[in-house]
């Protein structure tokens, strides 16, 4: 297990970097996933949310959203 997800376990499926950016990252993606807690703003690095500009939202964000997050990475983890 590399350091990130150690400390992904450890707050709960997200790292809060030092501009106040929550990330997640989904199990064996690439998927950088980031919220603001402070602007309330959220981005996704997936194909869906970029081509969905509009919506400003995708499954990640919703998954996350919707208070599912970590169900969500525990059934990604075992793909
Ligand atoms: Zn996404």
């Amino acid at each position: 297990m590399d350091m990130l997800s150690t400390a992904m376990n450890i707050f709960g499926g997200y790292y809060e970097t030092n501009r106040g950016w929550r990330h997640y990252r989904v199990p064996n993606k690439t998927y950088d996933i980031r919220f603001h807690p402070l602007t309330l703003e959220w981005e996704c690095s997936c194909p869906a949310y970029k081509f969905k500009r509009g919506n400003k939202i995708c499954k990640h964000i919703k998954q996350i959203q919707e208070n599912r997050w970590k169900k969500y990475i525990k059934t990604m983890e075992y793909k």
